[in-house]
């Protein structure tokens, strides 16, 4: 579509008013010039011809008078000037003169011809006329000046005379036919400038009549544009207003409505008849149980406020359908001034938005109540901005108040046990900075001095563009009670249940570790114990099993508290218990066996009312002194000085000696010590 030409209003007078002074402007300099020349040049030459046959005249006048005797030599001289002015006239009119630069010697009184300028006129005919007129003067001056004195002595009359007047005559016919084309010329130039004028009026109004339907037509168009736009933009209103989901209603300042779409239609239940909604008072959504909507109210509220208002949500039920919820907000509506004019009543349907919120706030309280459970908080650092982000659940693990503390990894670091803490920061570098994933198990120190174990998981992002990293988020688990229950199941499965010593199994690890440490590697002293009670089936047979037991464990104690911290006490099975002692060669080894004996001996258990007490044998192998290649032979050896003990009497420790082992399983021939007690 092409453009329709647009002029704005208020330019439109301006500039008709200045095309029409432009056109009337140059048809009066057309006028003035065109009547200047006829004045200079015309007029001026009409003038000239005029005087050139009045002053022949007057000459003949002057003549008739002199020739008739009535006057003396004034009129003679008169005569000469009248007709020297019509001569001046004449050349004046053919060559081109300034009446001011006139000198005839004659005063010119009536001199209106001065200041004139003669402009000679390029016409065949007029020059043909103003030759023969100035030939004919001169012919007649010529014959005048030869005959005058005749003629002032015996008057005008026949012969010469005669001739004089035919030549005043014939001068004057050719004055006349001059004069005659001067007129034609003069009317012809007169027709020609009216005609010229004419044509200027009826081109300027021609041209303001243009203009002016220029103008109209494209105001017209405009208009028409216009009304065209408005009726476009109000058919696209209507599509858009009754194609979206929002309900819109508009009223004035009086609250009458002036638009409302299909949408707004359907939030009134059916029972409010549509012809009736015509003033906002006769809105309701859903039933009109509730109050009505006053646009007074609402419009002293958006002045207030200055923009849009919301209102309360409102919750709607027609009948035979689901109830819904609506969020209404009220805008103002201004006019070109900027005042309220009324106001825009938005209604939006939230049903689903609010089913959603409702959803993901339940969903968020299980995965809140999930991650308490589980004891598993997560955090978000922004590592760019250094922004940290904390779950309610890593300040419940860290023993810290969200409301008083603000998410800080420096604080962090700080709840860091330090015996971990070079640790943990080593493996957030490598995730960082090597992109490693995050993995880290440590404790922290909360406020109240108590410790957490946790485990950190997580994995640092990096930016596309640059590479560097920017992001990192990750999970951090409270395993306190874990690493707990881990702690008592290994020292479950290392512990004898009864006495709570170290069980067989852990006893063989360690005696094996104990024996490459101290003798395969070091050389150095270890001794090895085995200690068996003494007549413990008589003693169950007598006081019951529990009493045994009971005998066992108190046994178990004495040997906790008569060893030290690096010696391992083990139940070796049913009631021998086996002790090792790192760093005690088996002389040492004989006075801790010894003591252990006596206090054993000395132990009491109070039973039923009777004391329980029995002895203990043992057995100490020293494989230094002993030169044992292997771990099962200190064992063996061992087992033989306490079967010694027992075949020699019990409630003895023995000593292995040399003879005790097989020739074919000694290292060396090195004498073995029997050292009982
Ligand atoms: P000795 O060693 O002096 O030769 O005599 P003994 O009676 O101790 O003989 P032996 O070592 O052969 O017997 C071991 C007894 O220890 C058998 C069993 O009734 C008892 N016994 C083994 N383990 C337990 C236990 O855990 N509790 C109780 N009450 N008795 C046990
Ligand atoms: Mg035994
Ligand atoms: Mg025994």
């Amino acid at each position: 579509m092409a453009a329709t030409p647009h002029i704005s209003a208020r330019w439109r007078i301006p500039l008709l008013a200045v095309t029409l002074t432009a056109v009337v402007v140059t048809g009066m300099i057309y006028v003035v010039t065109t009547s200047t020349r006829t004045y200079t040049v015309h007029l001026p030459l009409v003038n000239a011809s005029m005087t050139a046959r009045v002053e022949a005249t007057e000459a003949h006048l002057a003549l008739d008078e002199l020739a008739t005797g009535r006057y003396g030599k004034d009129t003679e001289a008169e005569l000469w000037a009248r007709l020297a002015s019509a001569e001046w006239h004449l050349r004046a009119m053919r060559d081109g003169a300034s009446g001011s630069s006139r000198d005839d010697g004659h005063a010119h009184d009536n001199d209106y011809e001065a200041g004139w300028n003669y402009i000679p006129l390029d016409d065949r005919e007029l020059d043909t006329n103003l030759g023969l007129a100035l030939r004919r003067l001169d012919t007649l001056r010529t014959n005048l000046a030869t005959d005058l004195p005749d003629i002032i002595r015996s008057g005008l009359g026949p012969g010469a005379n005669q001739a004089i007047e035919g030549q005043f005559h014939a001068y004057m016919i050719s004055v006349d036919r001059m004069d005659e084309r001067l007129h034609t010329m003069l009317a012809d130039q007169f027709r020609a400038t009216n005609r010229t004028q004419g044509m200027l009026i009826a081109g300027t109004t021609l041209l303001g009549l243009i203009a002016a339907l220029l103008l109209f037509r494209f105001d017209t168009e405009r208009e028409r544009a216009t009304q065209r736009a408005r009726a476009n933009d109000r058919q696209l209103i209507n599509v858009v207003l009754n194609g979206i989901g929002e309900g819109v209603v508009a009223f004035d300042m009086r609250g009458q409505i002036t638009t409302m779409n299909r949408a707004a239609q359907s939030y009134m239940c059916a029972e409010h008849p549509e012809d009736d909604r015509k003033f906002v008072t006769d809105l309701c959504m859903g039933p009109c149980g509730g109050g009505r909507l006053d646009p007074a109210d609402l419009l002293s509220r958006i002045h207030a406020a200055g923009g849009p208002v919301g209102l309360e949500e409102v919750r709607i039920q027609c009948k035979h359908s689901e109830p819904r919820y609506l969020a209404v907000i009220v805008s103002p509506l201004r006019d070109e001034t900027g005042a309220l004019s009324g106001g825009v009543i938005s209604i939006r349907d939230v049903t689903e938005s609010k089913r959603m919120e409702q959803a993901l706030l339940a969903s968020e309280a299980r995965h809140e109540q999930a991650q308490r459970i589980a004891g598993l908080g997560h955090w978000d650092w922004n590592i760019t901005t250094g922004t940290l982000m904390w779950s309610n659940e890593i300040y419940s693990i860290l023993g810290l108040d969200p409301v008083e503390t603000a998410p800080d990894y420096e604080l962090f670091t700080q709840m860091i046990h330090p015996d971990d803490r070079a640790m943990v920061q080593e493996a957030v570098r490598a995730a960082v900075e090597d992109g490693a994933p995050y993995h880290a198990e440590h404790r922290v120190v909360r406020p109240d001095g108590s410790v957490r174990t946790v485990l950190e998981q997580g994995e640092a992002s990096v930016d596309r563009v640059t590479g560097l990293p920017v992001h990192m988020m990750g999970t951090t688990l409270d395993i306190t009670e874990r690493k707990e229950l881990e702690r008592k199941l290994e020292e479950l499965a290392i512990t004898d249940g009864l006495t709570g010593l170290f069980n067989r199994r852990h006893f063989d690890i360690r005696l094996d570790e104990e024996f490459r440490r101290a003798v395969t590697y070091y050389d150095l002293p270890v001794s090895l114990l085995m200690i068996d009670v003494d007549h413990f089936k008589q003693l169950n047979d007598t006081h019951g099993h529990q009493a045994g037991d009971a005998w066992l464990k108190a046994l178990a104690d004495l040997l906790r508290r008569s060893v030290r911290t690096v010696d391992l006490v083990a139940r070796y099975g049913g009631e021998e218990i086996a002790v090792i002692l790192p760093q005690t060669p088996g002389k040492q080894a004989m006075i801790m066996a010894e003591r252990i004996r006596k206090g054993a001996e000395r132990l009491r258990v109070e039973w039923n009312g009777t004391q329980v007490h029995t002895t203990v044998s043992i057995g100490l192998a020293d494989p230094r002194e002993l030169e044992l290649p292997a771990c099962e032979m200190l064992l063996e050896a061992a087992d033989r000085a306490l079967y010694q003990a027992k075949q020699t009497g019990r409630n003895q420790v023995v000593r292995a000696h040399s003879q005790q082992i097989p020739e074919n399983r000694k290292k060396t021939n090195t004498r073995w010590i029997s050292d009982p007690v």
